[in-house]
């Protein structure tokens, strides 16, 4: 594109391209915290009813009237044994994917200011010294800082090396409604171990909303999807096993979220700001996005209000170097024992306290609770990969 002359009026400040979990948590915030002009754009027609946000209750957010349910019991189980966790003060929540995206557009309804634009993609974009001109479906949008918000996958940099982890978080999930009351509703299953850990870590995550009707995920960590089928098939099996022979499935959802070792990308200049799954906040160990992806928005609008749009701006980290350190050191052990994930979790959530293992899986833990974690995990073969693996978590985020 050649440079383009626009009228000021036709400059925003910030244009975010997606209107997914991370560009409407942005745009809300901008909408609430900020005076800059915000224009959203996103080729879908309207929010989309296709996943559920669960995560251990931390730092408050602008969504939390939009959360449906809060379990204070999590359990994890293998073939061997069910281990329940209390948290008392760190409940998992679940907020609806539609609940959530109907609550930030109403948020940023209330300003004249930001305005979400449907049925508009990003093409292309070019960075100048002073703006952002990107070709969008309806033409040029021209911004001072250009936020990318598409989802997918995690870009990287140039420091990624061959050994680097490039797995996956994927898998199907149904909401179901069986015949027989085979739920307990105030329990949340993170992870079922009890079924083949032929093809890496594998499980079943249940999060129940009555004894007839759970959300059941078939889920698995490897570097390659099956086809839809095959988790089916799975989820098929798991539910006659556990003696619902005959049920429906109200919704379907899939995903396959990136888990890696591989540094975050930084784009060519501060004009042009990745965030959300793309831009590195999905969890390595747990693929694991939704709080961090408001710490991200909540840090860009801090910078935001801060030092307006004029300048570009600092590079966020997504997660603090000691974060960074155990997801990588955690990842690439589980990509070496590939079988060995009941191994690791099911004695984790068996001798950590709910409490301190949520602040952790939340990246809030105290030194304790990292201590805590340390002590629980098979210490000689996880510092053996520390060691062996001190060139993917000593260089740079
Ligand atoms: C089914 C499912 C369940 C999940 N459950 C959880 C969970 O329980 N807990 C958790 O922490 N994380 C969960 N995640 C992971 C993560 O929180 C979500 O993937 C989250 O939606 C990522 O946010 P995002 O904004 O980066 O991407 P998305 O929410 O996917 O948004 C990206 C947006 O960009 C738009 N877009 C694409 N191309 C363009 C373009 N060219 N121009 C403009 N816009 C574009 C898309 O239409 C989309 O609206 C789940 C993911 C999935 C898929």
């Amino acid at each position: 594109m050649g440079a383009v002359r626009v009228p000021a009026s036709d400059l925003v400040d910030v244009l975010v391209a997606g209107a997914g979990a991370a560009g409407l948590s942005l745009a809300a915030r901008l909408a609430r915290q900020t005076s800059l002009r915000v224009t959203v754009i996103d080729p879908r027609d309207g929010p989309s009813d296709d996943r559920t946000f669960c995560f251990f209750r931390g730092r408050a957010h602008p969504f939390e009237a939009a959360i449906a349910r809060r379990y204070a019991t999590v359990e994890v189980r293998d073939a061997r044994r069910v281990v329940r966790a209390s948290l008392d003060t760190r409940p998992y929540e679940e907020l609806p994917g539609l609940a959530f995206a109907e609550l930030a557009l109403a948020q940023i309804g209330a300003s004249d200011r930001v305005r979400v634009r449907w049925g508009v993609s990003l093409r292309t974009f070019v960075e100048r010294a002073d703006r952002v001109e990107v070709d969008a479906s309806d033409g040029t949008h021209v911004a001072r800082i250009l936020v990318d918000a598409r989802g997918g996958r995690t870009l990287t940099h140039t420091a990624e090396t061959a050994d680097e982890v490039r797995w996956l978080q994927h898998f199907v999930g149904h909401v179901v409604r069986t015949e027989r009351p085979i739920f307990e509703p105030s329990v949340a299953t993170l992870m079922d171990f009890d079924v083949s850990q032929e093809d890496g870590p594998h499980f079943v995550y249940v999060l129940p909303t009555g004894p007839h009707e759970a959300l059941v995920e078939d889920t698995y960590f490897s570097s390659a999807r099956f086809s839809r089928a095959h988790y089916e098939a799975n989820l098929q099996a798991w539910l006659s096993t556990r003696g619902a022979r005959a049920h429906e499935v109200l919704r379907r959802e899939q995903g396959a979220i990136p888990m890696t070792t591989a540094p975050q990308a930084r784009a060519a200049s501060g004009r042009v700001v990745v965030i959300g799954q793309r831009g590195g906040a999905a969890k390595a160990s747990s693929g694991y996005a939704f709080q961090f992806i408001q710490r991200q928005c909540d840090a860009l609008t801090a910078w935001l209000r801060e030092h307006g749009a004029g300048r570009a701006v600092a590079y966020l980290p997504p997660r603090s170097r000691v974060a960074t350190f155990f997801d990588r050191v955690m990842l690439s052990y589980l990509h070496d024992h590939p079988t060995q994930a009941p191994q690791v979790f099911v004695p984790l959530f068996a001798s950590v306290p709910g409490d301190a293992l949520a602040r952790f899986l939340s990246e809030e833990g105290t030194a304790l609770d990292h201590a805590r974690v340390m002590a629980a995990v098979p210490m000689a073969g996880v510092l053996s990969q520390a060691l062996r693996t001190t060139h993917l978590w000593t260089r740079s985020r």
